[in-house]
């Protein structure tokens, strides 16, 4: 094979080292009550190097369940996850989470310590630490209040610090769960096009739940589409380019989003999909 010029540089390795991350034929269950009950019955997908990955479905499609599984949090009854070549990888930072609820910070540190905390654990000396928790909360907007506490912060302001804690460890995959799904509307915008520009900048590869069509066609490379009980990859729908409701092929996108979700028979003119 020759060298390889469709996709931008990625910050670790060339398109040549394979993905990133597959996930291949995953199938995942919980206990309850004794019972094994599937949630997740066929996944397969692969994330490369830089590239921005939404995991699309109602509520109940198993995408938080499959986002655990990345992290190392559970384990798949079936099938493979390997993150650089690794096969069922143990958590690590090189896959940082960012999750919907904003009481993921430690309520107990400053903004600036909730970031340098992770930096501490993961053996970089205090000024390092600290320089480096500086860099991202300055990225994030948040030069003014590194001496806060999170109960002094919006949520959208605890939702910045959770992403500087995560991309100041350097991690090789940002993984989010609906980050932005408990904010209003104009916080979420704003926070939307922080994301992608943050992102670009670190050049970190996204992995990012939603249940919004509009999101996943804003923030997204490629959707992965689930749907079903237990769920399975319907669909994985290229939307990349599409930055905003003008971009040509935006419309389309979502028509054709809108179609597989409404295959399960959701209710688009509810509250799930916006
Ligand atoms: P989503 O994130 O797409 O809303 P989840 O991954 O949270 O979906 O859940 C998928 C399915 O697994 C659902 O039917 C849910 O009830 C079930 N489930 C999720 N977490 C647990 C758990 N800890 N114990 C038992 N069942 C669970
Ligand atoms: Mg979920």
């Amino acid at each position: 094979m020759t060298s390889t010029t469709t996709v931008e540089t990625p910050r670790d390795g060339t398109r040549d080292d394979g993905p990133l991350l597959l996930v291949d034929r995953v199938a995942i269950g919980y206990q309850r009550q004794g019972r094994h009950v599937p949630a997740v019955a066929d996944a397969t997908f692969e994330v490369w190097p830089g590239e921005k990955i939404m995991l699309l479905g109602p509520s109940g499609s198993g995408k938080s369940t499959i986002l655990k599984a990345i992290g190392g949090f559970l384990r798949p009854t079936a099938g493979r996850i390997v993150v650089r070549g690794r096969d069922t990888p143990e958590p690590g930072p090189d896959r940082a989470f960012v999750f919907q609820e904003f009481d993921q910070l430690f309520p107990w540190r400053t903004v600036l310590g909730n970031v340098s905390y992770p930096l501490r654990v993961i053996g970089a000396d205090r000024a390092r630490a600290r320089r480096q928790a500086v860099e991202f909360l300055e990225l994030m907007g948040l030069k003014d209040v590194l001496d806060s506490y999170p109960h002094q912060l919006s949520g959208g302001m605890k939702q910045r610090v959770a992403i500087a804690r995560a991309l100041a460890v350097d991690p090789l995959m940002l993984l989010m769960d609906e980050p932005f799904g408990a904010l209003d509307a104009q916080t979420r915008g704003r926070l939307q096009r922080e994301l992608v520009q943050i992102v670009a900048r670190t050049r970190v590869t996204l992995l990012f739940v939603t249940h919004s069509i509009d999101e996943a066609v804003l923030l997204g490379d490629r959707v992965v589409v689930l749907g079903g009980r237990p769920s399975q990859v319907k669909e994985i729908v290229d939307v990349s380019g599409l930055d905003g409701p003008d971009a040509p092929g935006f419309a389309d996108a979502r028509h054709r989003l809108r179609a597989l979700l409404a295959e399960d028979g959701e209710d688009l003119h509810g509250a799930v999909f916006e």
